[in-house]
């Protein structure tokens, strides 16, 4: 079920822990709110490319993101074990905050995690799909753009 993005920044500040396979149902609800909102978004002016748990009020290392196919991927638990040397400007947004900034990001990650059926994967993410996943993996951290 679709949940209420969070827009406020104290909330957004605090922490995530690891995820179970208990909070599984909080997986498929951050991938339904992804489909939710770009099914409302239908003249594209907001894609929304990823998003945290963090931003439905859910504290655990889950996020999704639009992969290949533009399909929701859900990444339980990432680990980043590689990245490229270099790092390059992004401008981003955020569904929890208005406007866009540019922060520095690594182009290439290589990174851990568990898929929805909480089989253990290991995935090299590049470009637009590299930045997202790192942008969440901030929410984690309580980060904000
Ligand atoms: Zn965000």
């Amino acid at each position: 079920m679709h949940k209420q993005i969070i827009t406020d920044r104290f909330l957004l500040s605090r922490k995530s822990t690891p995820a179970t396979k208990d909070d599984l149902p909080s997986a498929l609800d951050l991938r339904d709110t992804f489909n939710y909102i770009n099914i409302q978004n239908i003249n594209r002016e907001s894609e929304c490319v990823g998003l945290a748990a963090n931003q439905i009020g859910v504290f655990k290392t889950i996020l999704v993101l639009a992969n290949e196919k533009k399909k929701a991927e859900i990444i339980i638990n990432p680990v980043i074990i590689k990245h490229s040397q270099e790092m390059i400007d992004s401008t981003e947004g955020c569904m929890s905050l208005p406007g866009t900034q540019t922060v520095k990001r690594y182009p290439m990650i290589k990174v851990e995690y568990v898929d929805e059926h909480f089989k253990k994967r290991t995935k090299t993410f590049r470009n637009i799909q590299a930045l997202v996943v790192q942008h969440e993996m901030d929410h984690f951290a309580g980060k904000l753009i």
